[in-house]
């Protein structure tokens, strides 16, 4: 039986209060707020009845900060100050930035204990990419606010399946800058299939087909019990609808050179004003079989050219084609026929063009559900979330989890990687691990907290350290360490070390120093799929060196202790294994196949040592009952 709540005096809600909460899509190009109104999930507009906010933010001269249409509009008179798609700076270093050539900001490299943050010189000082995604926060709450008319009590915000700790950690600092509670981060592609409502759906395999502006990404899901795993992701993070707008724009300046090489390069100002025009025409070409391109350039040129929808087919099938590779590997990490998708989401304004549409119906051989616009459906779905973790719903009893998207382990003897909670374990999740002291006398353990699939610690991504210090000292392994990982709903991660036997205990709160990207979660895994042979024989490799190493440390130890107990013969017989044993481990005899040998050798030592070890016994048998008569031994 459900116990009753019982409230303070006079602090008692209403019985049918309704709290407000709100979904975010805190998106690269776009960010969107949503709510649940009698039971309908709504985006909520602006008071121009603009329902998408630019992710952009300007710093002005006077102080003052404007975020959305007004400083997109003044991206290229004044770019350094003005700052867009700062989603893809979120729990970043400098060094994550590849390619900063074309990126007008000047980048700033931030010291915060050990952690390095990048931060951006604006005029109103230096500006870390947690803040600038707080003044988009800030917007869309005094949004929500003014349209609610009242307080939020708290908001889901969606981030893509692919962010790492850290970019997830940014976007709850910058949530919590913005004077947000958060309830939860949802995966992007998870709130696409809650607003489609798939989470009602008893079980079911469902991919999410997201094409934006400026990016693509594939995810496949499968629901079990309210539980959205992600099977699978991948994409492309410079393949979206912008790419549509430059064909476009290639397709225009040829025809207006008409084939002349003597034609000046356009200005700045004309390139803009031409790929504005484009993106115009692929829109309009969205429902209408044909667009007219017209406008005068700064040199006095006139263009005026029309596109037909076949036309525009053929100049950008083959970028339709290039979604088609990611989404054939996902499928094929995932595993799956394609008979088993029991549904598609479109997700991303780029997906409104008929032959993209087309493509994934010709691919999954299914109609991709397209019902709801595809820019709203993750707002959607993360207020249809967030209005059930408030409780404004009556069967919450379904709440939706999300999974880790790599796995989370720890450095053990060798370099080698213990995983503790494998990739796509639900969250949250708690995993706990028993190890022990590898030395005599060890006092001390060093943890080391590693992100990837592969099995030695160099192909891992390392997310932190800590020490567990004041172990008693005792005989190696005999120490009983616990560990115990700690993922939270939101993904992020705790790590805690425990000696059981002394009650030491370390914590640490994983605060990675920077995040992976995209294409390094990709590459990670897939370099985990392609190096599982290596992998293998890295870790027998290095099985056997620790095996061999602790083998050899406690002989060394024993001998000097007990070593008279043996004959000049008895001894010289169990060093010359030993030092066949060393020499195979010297850093130069070592090859990925020396596994074999190694344990032949150790093997060879142990039988070498049992009539020693048997003696030793004996001994310590001895050591005990020596002065103490038969009687005082009954039991
Ligand atoms: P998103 O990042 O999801 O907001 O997607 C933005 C992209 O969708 C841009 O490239 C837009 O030009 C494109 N888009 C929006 N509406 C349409 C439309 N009706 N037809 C084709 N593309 C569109």
């Amino acid at each position: 039986m459900a116990l009753l709540q019982i409230s303070e005096p006079g602090q008692s809600a209403a019985p049918h209060q309704h709290k407000l909460a709100v979904g975010i899509d805190l998106g690269t190009t776009n960010s969107l707020i949503a709510t649940v109104r009698s039971g309908i999930s709504t985006v909520l507009q602006d008071e121009q009845g603009h329902a998408l906010l630019p992710s952009v933010v300007r710093y002005l001269p006077n102080g003052d900060v404007v975020v959305g249409h007004e400083a997109l509009a003044q991206q290229s008179t004044d770019p350094v100050n003005t700052i867009a798609s700062v989603k893809r700076f979120m729990g970043r270093s400098l060094k994550d930035i590849a390619d900063r050539a074309h990126i007008p900001y000047r980048f700033v490299e931030g010291d915060e204990g050990t952690t390095k943050h990048l931060l951006l010189q604006t005029r109103a000082g230096l500006k870390s990419p947690v803040e600038i995604s707080a003044e988009i926060l800030k917007t869309l709450k005094a949004r929500a606010e003014k349209s609610l008319g009242g307080e939020l009590v708290g908001a889901v915000i969606t981030v893509p399946a692919y962010f790492d700790d850290a970019q997830r950690q940014a976007t709850k600092d910058a949530a919590r800058l913005a004077d947000l509670n958060v309830l939860r981060l949802l995966n992007e592609p998870t709130a696409a299939a809650v607003a489609y409502g798939l989470d009602n759906a008893s079980e079911g395999t469902y991919v999410i087909y997201d094409l934006g502006g400026g990016t693509f990404d594939i995810s496949i899901l499968k629901l079990t019990k309210g539980v959205f795993e992600v099977l699978a992701t991948n994409g492309d993070s410079a393949l979206g609808g912008d790419d549509f707008d430059h064909r476009i724009y290639c397709w225009v300046l040829d025809k207006i050179r008409g084939g002349s090489s003597s034609f000046t390069p356009l200005s700045e100002e004309d390139t803009r004003l031409l790929l504005t025009k484009a993106r115009q025409a692929k829109e309009w070409l969205t429902n209408n079989h044909e667009a007219q391109i017209v406008c005068r350039l700064s040199n006095g040129v006139l263009v005026d050219v029309t596109l037909t929808a076949p036309q525009f087919i053929e100049l950008t099938q083959h970028l339709v084609a290039k979604t088609l590779s990611p989404t054939r590997k996902a499928m094929r990490d995932a595993n799956l026929p394609l008979e088993d998708i029991n549904g598609v989401v479109l997700v991303g304004g780029a997906t409104r063009m008929p032959h993209v549409r087309h493509a994934v119906e010709e691919y999954f051989k299914q109609e991709p559900l397209t019902n709801l616009d595809p820019d709203k459906v993750v707002a959607l779905g993360a207020a249809i979330q967030a209005n059930m973790l408030v409780g404004n719903r009556s069967d919450n009893d379904l709440l939706l989890l999300d999974v880790t998207p790599l796995s989370l382990g720890l450095e053990t003897m060798g370099g080698l990687v213990e995983k503790i909670i494998p990739r796509n374990s639900t969250l949250p999740i708690a995993r706990a691990q028993e190890f022990t002291t590898f030395k005599d006398g060890q006092t001390a353990m060093s943890i080391h907290v590693l992100q990837g699939e592969r099995e030695l610690v160099s192909d891992c991504r390392s997310l932190a350290r800590f020490e567990l210090r004041g172990i008693p000292p005792m005989v190696a392994g005999a120490a009983r360490i616990r560990v115990t990982f700690t993922v939270d709903a939101d993904g992020l991660l705790s790590v805690s070390a425990h000696e059981t036997t002394s009650n030491v205990e370390a914590n640490i709160v994983v605060k990675p120093s920077y995040g992976l990207s995209e294409e390094q979660i990709l590459t990670m895994l897939q370099s985990s799929f392609g190096a599982a042979e290596n992998d293998k024989q890295a870790r027998v490799l290095a099985e056997a060196k620790v095996d061999a190493e602790s083998l050899l440390t406690a002989i060394s130890a024993a001998l000097k202790q007990d070593g008279d107990l043996l004959s000049m013969k008895g001894k010289q017989k169990i060093i010359a294994k030993m030092d066949v044993l060393k020499d195979l481990l010297l850093e130069g005899n070592i090859h990925a196949g020396s596994s074999g040998a190694i344990r032949e050798a150790t093997e060879a030592l142990n039988a070498a040592t049992e009539d020693f070890a048997a003696r030793r016994m004996d001994a310590s048998v001895s050591r005990a009952l020596a002065g103490k008569n038969l009687d005082s031994l009954k039991i």
